[in-house]
């Protein structure tokens, strides 16, 4: 089973979105576990304080040092070789080949932020791995955390039924998806592309490759140059 465990100040959050379709059914059926802990439980003093101001000076509040390293250790009692991952808009940006070598591991711990962030030296003594979701700052680490349990849990054996609709999908072979169509064949005076119900097989795949090359050059030079590297 694969496990996650996710550090909090809001476990209440979890496992939220991650207990509805799919994902949710695979939990259900233990082909993934979830476990909290909660960051206000290793709180100190009389006022169970996590946080404090920032040395240097500055807006907001820090998550303490000993009180994540508290979190991180009762996190790591049951599973000392997970991976841990604490949530940053400073870390590096998740990808698709991430994703897939982390649901390929034994779990993951995600440390979900708060505040303006972590005491630096947490992170450090944790050999913590910074990631982000984006160039946008969230209110706090868990959408960031939700997301990334989203993504590894659907690539478990398992999870989804045909293993082909994990292998066509967007980032598999370094291109975006080419566009999708359904019924009806023509809606609001638009036609489905003729390609696609001629039942030509070859040349249904060729025109989907053309189409993802096309949009990939279009949308996201840098991954249109990865691809022409990896591809000439
Ligand atoms: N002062 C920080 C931002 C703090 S936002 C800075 O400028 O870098 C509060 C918390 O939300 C962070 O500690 C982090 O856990 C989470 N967070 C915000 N944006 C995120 C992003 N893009 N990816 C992952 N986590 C994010």
């Amino acid at each position: 089973m694969w496990r996650s465990i996710v550090i909090t100040l809001f476990p209440e959050m979890f496992p939220g979105l991650l207990g509805f379709g799919l994902n949710g059914q695979a939990l259900k059926n233990k082909l993934w576990s979830l476990r909290t802990v909660n960051i206000r439980d290793h709180g100190i003093n009389a006022h169970n304080s996590v946080d404090d101001t920032p040395f240097g000076g500055g807006p907001g509040m820090v998550l303490r040092p000993d009180v994540i390293d508290a979190a991180v250790r009762t996190a790591k009692m049951s599973y000392e070789s997970l991976p841990v991952l604490v949530m940053s808009p400073k870390g590096r940006p998740l990808a698709q080949d991430r994703i897939k070598e982390l649901a390929f591991g034994e779990g993951v711990i995600l440390l979900c932020g708060r505040y303006e962030g972590i005491d630096q030296r947490a992170i450090e003594e944790h050999a913590m791995e910074e990631v982000s979701i984006g160039d946008f700052i969230l209110s706090g680490g868990e959408p960031a955390a939700l997301a990334i349990l989203d993504a590894c849990v659907r690539t478990l054996p398992g999870v989804i039924g045909k293993n082909e609709s994990l292998e066509d999908e967007s980032f598999e072979n370094g291109l975006l998806e080419y566009p999708q169509y359904t019924r009806p064949q023509v809606w609001m005076d638009r036609s489905v592309p003729e390609v696609l119900i001629s039942g030509h097989h070859k040349k249904i795949k060729s025109w989907r490759l053309a189409q993802a090359e096309a949009l990939t050059q279009r949308r996201r030079p840098d991954l249109w140059e990865m691809y022409l590297r990896e591809n000439c």
